[in-house]
């Protein structure tokens, strides 16, 4: 043992040296060990899919390179968080650990006890710094908008990096990378990449150009790939920090012809924490509807001959017989990314027109997004698959979205490339080519590319009968006021900031 004290910084979804307050204390604290552990908890989790493996492992080579002119790198642990920490706590005495809170799924909640148990039991102090606007415990929501503005506006944590405070974590480094999968260790580059450096390209070609039409193309399944900031992996494993890209968003806002596309993306920012904090103030929503009334909502089973496995694993392969449905889950397979529009889509389809429950569907679709955050994806879901009582219902007509939002079957094209010399007025629904047509076109329904799985006209209505008729019972009216006085923001707004912080640090400058 190397009689030294030590601090630890544990890594979670914060994978970033700046913006980074747990950093900043430990590093005034003394000597500092940058601590990461790959969780067979988490790895092995339906939830998670290589591709989040591979964008953490980036994530963590990126940190390395940054950390490389201090002599420094961060131990990387596989196993249990828990015993890379006693690992830690056999070469040096650990003194503090630091951490962001975490608000993840019930498997890490309980992680964090063993953790808190062990911290305690070897005379460890345990520092938690809220994550971005989130507040731990909280039950209703007054004045939690201007604590998420004080917080966005409050000036950068950037830790001091120094080679005399960083430890050479290679000293205790038992992690070799033959030891991980080779999937997690070979660029995709269909995918994102992860680390903060990407995180910064990605946010200046936002600037450069491509987000000035934000707000004319959020809801388009080709156009927003572009349009859209492309943030969220960035986010949701912490390679930039809320309030940096917060912070990056007042200083363009600034700039002529950004201030629409910018107030609007602004406004998801405020979403971004809104629905962390629904799922920190009531994390049973991870396996039961917010609305606890609809764990009586029955799904019918309406479909003869069709299973609710065929169903779903329809929806999964693609193969619905809807096109947009279909390119939308090749996409999503294929990149690990659609925009919000056709998520919900997805889900209304699953939910509504195939009435399979949420909770099938919900994990299938957290592997495939590279941005999957607990806190986000859960009660969006829920949303999105009408349980919550409280929400509009929305039943997405995919042949009405198609025909609105991919006019010219591009995006449909791209995915579906059987349906590619269709005319643009034929191929949001396949189905209806004529004989001719289909010899004009050499396209056989139902070969060449699957006939729809049922009638949307006849399951939408449905969908809607259920859904609007559970929505006016007693339990369920009951159970929306409750969500409401816990879950709702206040209707007054309070006034967004329109001016920087003096000590604002340009972000983008790093
Ligand atoms: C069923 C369903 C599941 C979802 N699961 C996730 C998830 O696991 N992780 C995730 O980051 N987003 C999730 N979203 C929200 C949203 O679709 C994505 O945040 C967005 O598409 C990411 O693309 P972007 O970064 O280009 O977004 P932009 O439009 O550029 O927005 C910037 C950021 O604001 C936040 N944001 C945007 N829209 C929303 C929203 N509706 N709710 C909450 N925050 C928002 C995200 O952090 C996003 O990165 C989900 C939406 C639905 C309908």
């Amino acid at each position: 043992m190397i009689d030294n004290d030590v601090n630890v910084v544990w890594l979670k979804r914060d994978l970033r040296l700046s913006d980074h307050e747990p950093l900043t204390q430990a590093l005034e604290s003394g000597l500092t060990i940058i601590y990461y552990a790959f969780e067979p908890l988490l790895v092995q989790d339906e939830h998670y899919d290589e591709r989040h493996w591979r964008f953490v492992w980036q994530s963590l080579q990126d940190l390395n390179n940054q950390l490389a002119p201090f002599n420094s790198q961060v131990y990387i642990y596989y196993g249990d968080a828990i015993d890379g920490l006693n690992n830690i706590n056999q070469f040096f005495r650990i003194k503090n650990l630091y951490s962001h809170e975490e608000v993840g799924l019930l498997t890490t909640f309980q992680r964090d006890k063993t953790v808190k148990n062990w911290c305690l039991t070897n005379n460890i102090s345990w520092y938690e710094t809220p994550l971005a606007g989130v507040i731990r415990g909280r039950k209703n929501r007054i004045d939690w908008d201007k604590n998420w503005l004080e917080i966005m506006t409050s000036p950068l944590s950037q830790p001091a990096l120094s080679a005399t405070t960083l430890v050479d974590a290679s000293t205790v480094n038992n992690l070799s990378t033959t030891e991980l999968p080779i999937s997690w260790l070979t660029i995709n580059k269909k995918m994102l990449r992860g680390g903060e450096r990407w995180a910064y390209t990605t946010l200046q070609s936002f600037f450069d150009a491509r987000g000035k039409s934000y707000h004319f193309d959020i809801s388009k399944p080709l156009a927003s790939r572009k349009s859209c900031s492309r943030l969220s992996p960035y986010l949701a494993w912490g390679n930039i920090s809320l309030r940096q890209f917060y912070q990056a968003l007042l200083l363009q806002r600034a700039e002529r012809g950004w201030k629409k596309p910018i107030n609007a993306l602004i406004s998801r920012l405020h979403w971004h924490c809104h629905f962390i904090q629904k799922f920190e103030s009531e994390h049973e929503m991870q396996w039961r509807p917010v609305n606890r009334a609809y764990r009586n909502l029955n799904y019918p089973d309406l479909y003869v001959g069709m299973t609710v496995d065929e169903r779903l694993t329809k929806w999964k392969l693609a193969q619905t017989g809807y096109p947009l449905v279909d390119a939308c889950m090749k996409c999503l397979i294929d990149t690990g990314y659609i925009n919000f529009r056709m998520r919900a889509m997805l889900v209304s389809f699953l939910c509504h027109h195939l009435l399979v429950d949420w909770q099938l569907g919900v994990k299938y679709l957290a592997a495939l997004f590279l941005d999957f955050e607990p806190g986000i994806h859960y009660p969006q879901f829920q949303m999105q698959s009408g349980v919550t009582g409280t929400n509009t219902i929305r039943v997405y007509n995919p042949v009405k979205q198609s025909q609105e939002k991919d006019p010219e079957g591009q995006f449909i094209r791209q995915w579906l490339p059987q349906l590619s010399e269709l005319p643009n007025e034929l191929i949001h629904t396949p189905w209806q080519l004529s004989s001719m047509e289909q010899q004009l076109y050499q396209f056989e329904c139902g070969i060449t590319y699957a006939l729809p799985m049922i009638d949307i006209v006849e399951t939408g209505k449905i969908a809607r009968d259920i859904l609007w008729g559970f929505r006016q019972r007693f339990d369920a009216k009951n159970e929306g006021r409750r969500i409401v006085a816990k879950h709702v923001r206040p209707k007054k707004k309070i006034k967004e900031t329109s001016t920087i912080p003096n000590d604002l640090l340009t972000p983008l400058s790093r």
